[in-house]
């Protein structure tokens, strides 16, 4: 029955591909800018009671979409499938009671023909739950073989899926939005069944490691698990082109932090397996501040493709009910969108799969606002810096607590980001001569790992004029995260790597005595002979080419702390100087400047002071003292800068993160949740580029701009504002 279902869809999508020669219409996900995705409260933690009529009996595929053309929707995301239920009638999963006799699928489907709206169907692939306890012969095992409540890609699972989207695809949908491809987001690990050891001992001729080994042998498994990812998306995805090359795929994607190797997701090699890549992101598990850095994430993964970001309507977390302030809700959309992504906002109804009309409503209003701005969004970025991203650094010095090397990673992104000093991403699996090139200045944060062939690209790019700044210990960790005694980058750094400091409060000074202009331009506000924190990782470097600037100053110690007795995470005032701050390189056309200490480390930590962010700053600006554009706007102001050469247009979006002041909360002080956003504030901002410009107008027919040559003043009033230059 279901080969002839599929022989039907084919014959039919021929016969539609055959009447449409010549005009193939283009795929929805290239020109849509907002979307929603809708799906059920109440099974989400899986195993839900199978006999409860009340879940979902009023959840309504017809009801749905009207609601989402209201709200001005381009597309919509149903839930057809996830860990406990179809949503549809299907063969091969159970259907949840309350549903009755009713097909979610079909009913959405039926009444988006109608509006011409897309439909794409949610269909999960890793959740525990009716199903995978029903099979346990698909269940990934941990290296005791202990069953771990996760699906092994290993298994003949993937048959299963075929099936699961086969049966999915008759209805006629336009789109598969595939959510959980990973592998788990931390212990136990998976996976040692039965069939992963057999592919494992064919693809590498040994058997696999006994465990979290962190050797030669793990390194083969952390290749396993990738491959085992890849594998997977890439058959699944082949499978449902066969069926319908039209229906649109895109796995949601876990590759950029704080997701790690335990995903089984490298930023590059499972970014590009589907037609456009999709990430989450949103306060509820990442920052104000990442918002942006994922949709770069996403962009860089995957260059030139369209790419989309999830987010939750809820003041929390998905499933929770409760609708976000306009205010709140417009912030992240247009953060999303001036950084080229289109953004799906997911509603998770009631229990009884009731919609919440405020939420559509608010949607609404915020759907109507980017249609409105459609034409200010896409061309191409204006980036002044690259962040480089090390996905070997991720596996082999982040180890089990990657967050300590993202740290450096995120805080040179919130210090560029605070800086107004536009900024991309460059990953280390995809890095070229071209991709650095397009960036003035790049910056390694804490590149522990850095194989040949990446430092002789670095090389190639500082000697034809490109400007690196290295910070931590680049290069300082051999192949499989061991601290070396010497830096691969030596000969850009210009400098012996003479080891690490045991402490993470270490200091810098500019002193008085160094004050050449070198030393005055860096240091934050000119300020000598003033020690000031950066928390973070440092090391002792001798120049050997390199020009020393300031010092580096190691921190005290107690008596009990030398005894071991009392801790260090407190910091400790300045001692003693123990070498250089700052060492800077000419090597042919170009400069290397590296930091002895963290300040993107510190600018992310716990003290995170001015001083630390301003010295990255002071750094861009030393090596890159003529930008094209140069922005000044209050730090919770976000600005994402694009140019449209064919009209010779630099637009200039202004997105405020406007969140009030929080209260104390009742438990783990004072780890506060920023406070949603309400109002709309106002704001100075200035903006000077390089070269000349004809005219300079605003979106907001609120904002007041004036302009002299090539400055402009402006006054904006608004969580969000375009400026466009013409030049
Ligand atoms: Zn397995």
């Amino acid at each position: 029955m279901l080969k002839q279902l599929i022989l039907f869809i084919m014959l039919q999508s021929w016969l539609v591909g055959a009447a449409d020669q010549g005009t193939e219409p283009e795929p929805w996900f290239r020109h849509s800018l907002v979307g929603m995705e809708v799906g059920p409260t109440g099974a989400q933690f899986s195993n839900s009671d199978t006999n409860d009529a009340r879940y979902c009996a009023r959840f309504n595929g017809q009801e749905v979409v009207r609601r989402c053309v209201d709200a001005n929707c381009e597309y919509v995301v149903i839930w057809a499938r996830d860990g406990d239920y179809a949503y549809y009638d299907s063969k091969l999963l159970l259907k949840c009671a309350g549903l009755g006799k009713r097909d979610v699928l079909q009913e959405t489907v039926a009444e988006a023909r109608k509006h011409k709206l897309p439909v794409i169907a949610y269909c999960v692939v890793q959740q525990g739950g009716h199903y995978l306890n029903a099979h346990p012969e698909f269940e990934m095992r941990d290296a005791k073989g202990k069953r771990i409540g996760r699906f092994c890609y290993n298994s003949g699972y993937l048959e299963v899926m075929k099936q699961i989207v086969a049966e999915q695809l008759v209805y006629g949908i336009d789109g598969f939005h595939i959510d959980m491809v990973d592998q788990g987001f931390g212990p136990p690990y998976g996976c040692w069944c039965d069939a992963c050891r057999k592919q494992f001992e064919a693809e590498f001729g040994c058997p696999m490691p006994k465990g979290v080994t962190w050797d030669s042998d793990w390194d083969k498994m952390l290749e396993f698990r990738y491959r085992t990812s890849e594998r997977f998306e890439k058959a699944l995805y082949a499978y449902i082109k066969s069926l319908n090359p039209r229906t649109s795929v895109d796995f949601n994607y876990h590759g950029n932090p704080p997701f790690s190797w335990e995903v089984g997701q490298r930023p590059v090699q499972h970014a590009g397996n589907s037609d456009f890549v999709t990430g989450e992101t949103g306060m509820w598990g990442f920052s104000a501040g990442t918002v942006g850095l994922n949709a770069e994430f996403y962009r860089a993964a995957t260059p030139n493709a369209p790419f989309q970001i999830a987010i939750s309507r809820d003041a929390r977390c998905y499933h929770n009910q409760t609708v976000r302030p306009l205010a709140d809700i417009r912030w992240e959309v247009f953060t999303l969108l001036a950084h080229g992504g289109f953004v799906t906002v997911v509603d998770k109804t009631g229990f009884d799969g009731w919609l919440d009309p405020v939420c559509y409503e608010r949607l609404g209003a915020a759907f109507k606002e980017v249609h409105a701005k459609r034409s200010q969004f896409g061309g191409q970025p204006v980036q002044e810096v690259g962040l480089y991203f090390s996905s070997r650094t991720r596996d082999w010095v982040g180890r089990e607590n990657a967050g300590e090397y993202f740290q450096s990673f995120e805080g040179a992104q919130k210090a560029l980001l605070y800086e107004h000093i536009p900024w991309g991403i460059v990953l280390d699996e995809s890095a070229t001569l071209e991709t650095l090139q397009r960036f003035p200045v790049v910056v390694l944060p804490n590149v522990g790992i850095v194989s040949e062939k990446e430092r002789a690209l670095l090389l190639r790019y500082v000697e034809l004029g490109g400007n690196l700044i290295v910070t931590g210990f680049g290069g300082c960790y051999d192949h499989q995260g061991k601290l070396l005694e010497a830096t691969s980058l030596e000969a850009l750094i210009g400098a012996r790597f003479a080891g690490k400091l045991d402490s993470m409060d270490n200091w810098v000074r500019f002193p008085g005595a160094q004050a050449s202009s070198l030393c005055r331009q860096l240091a934050p506000e000119h300020r000598m002979d003033w020690p000031f924190l950066v928390k973070g990782p440092a090391g002792v470097f001798e120049p050997t080419t390199a020009k020393p600037v300031g010092e580096l100053l190691k921190p005290y110690r107690t008596t009990r702390q030398k005894e071991g007795r009392e801790g260090t995470t407190w910091p400790m005032s300045a001692d003693t100087p123990v070498g250089p701050a700052i060492l800077l390189n000419t090597i042919g056309k170009g400069r290397v400047l590296t930091f002895t200490c963290s300040p993107d480390y510190a600018t992310a930590s716990e003290h995170h002071i001015v001083e630390d962010r301003k010295l990255l700053a002071n750094a861009v600006r030393l090596l890159h003292p003529s930008p094209r554009i140069e922005i000044v706007a209050p730090v919770n102001v976000e600005a994402v800068v694009t140019d449209d050469p064919a009209t010779r247009t630099l637009r200039v979006h202004l997105v405020a993160y406007n969140s009030p002041p929080q209260t104390t909360p009742a438990e783990r002080r004072p780890y506060v949740l920023p406070a949603l956003l309400e109002d709309t504030p106002m704001y100075r901002a200035t903006i000077k580029t390089a070269e000349p410009i004809k005219r300079a107008t605003a979106f907001n027919p609120s904002t007041r701009i004036a302009r002299e040559k090539r400055r402009v003043q402006i006054t904006v009033e608004d969580i969000h504002e375009v400026i466009s230059l013409h030049y």
